[in-house]
């Protein structure tokens, strides 16, 4: 079982300076067990920096319509079923399953702020600035800010499937973003802004890997930091020389598919 102690050694690998914002990807279960579960992640993480920042993302909220607008990557008029079951953003709403159990864990930190998109919110710790810049229409702007401020990103047991800041280099190349819709207690918000599909980002790992990604292992999970500026201005211009890079090659990915129809 993986102790406090063990957490702090294997980020000390990674050599982070406390003033560095990190922007933190996470899955625990590739951890194994550690004593005290994500209370303990969250710790080491605080102890190695002043500011984190994680994604609070609530995907229960989104809402299908029967029509909007064209080459949007969705079925319109599929969300039947999951329309039925969509729930109304609050603030206080748990960050998804899906964004990991220590994103939930900071979201729950008596210091930690929210940012208040109803879809792709952050929280985060000493990150007001950061959370503060977020727009329906810019959701990714808080990642922006993290870079401009010499931010890092940190994945712990995942893969860059889960680098939002992978998304910022889409945007930043012109590549298509999406419209997706979310319920609220003042009616449906629409969301534009929404980036595309990452299950071909793992692609960007031969590219970043050799210039400036540190590696380390914590018990049976690989750890990784990167700097958030030359990271988003690599991937930036790789996709501005490849429009074609990054997307998945799943044969029914509406979102890759439209990126491809538009020719970026
Ligand atoms: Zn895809």
């Amino acid at each position: 079982m993986l102790s406090y102690r063990d957490l702090i050694n294997g980020l000390k690998d990674l050599d982070i300076q406390p003033s560095w914002p990190l922007l933190v990807h996470a899955s625990l279960s590739a951890f194994g067990e550690v004593r005290g579960g994500a209370e303990t992640v969250l710790g080491a993480l605080l102890a190695t920096s002043d500011s984190l920042m994680m994604p609070a993302f609530t995907y229960r909220t989104m809402v299908i319509p029967e029509t909007g607008p064209p080459e949007n990557g969705i079925v319109y008029g599929s969300g039947e079923k999951t329309n039925r079951m969509a729930e109304f953003f609050w603030p206080t709403m748990p960050a998804d399953p899906m964004v990991g159990a220590l994103a939930e864990q900071l979201r729950l930190h008596p210091h930690s702020k929210r940012s208040n998109h109803p879809i792709l919110s952050f929280s985060g710790i000493n990150v007001e600035k950061a959370l503060e810049s977020q727009t329906l229409d810019h959701p990714l702007a808080p990642v922006g800010v993290l870079a401009q401020q010499g931010g890092w990103v940190v994945l712990l047991g995942v893969d860059h499937t889960a680098n939002t800041a992978i998304h910022l280099a889409e945007r930043a190349a012109g590549r298509r973003q999406f419209t997706r819709w979310a319920l609220t207690p003042t009616g449906i918000v629409e969301c534009t802004g929404f980036p595309g599909c990452s299950d071909g980002f793992n692609q960007v790992a031969r590219l970043v890997e050799p210039l400036f990604v540190r590696k380390a292992k914590i018990g049976a999970a690989v750890i990784q930091a990167m700097p958030l500026l030359p990271l988003i201005e690599a991937v930036t211009d790789l996709l501005e020389m490849q429009p074609g890079a990054l997307l998945c090659d799943g044969v029914d990915c509406e979102r890759c598919d439209s990126v491809r129809t538009a020719g970026q």
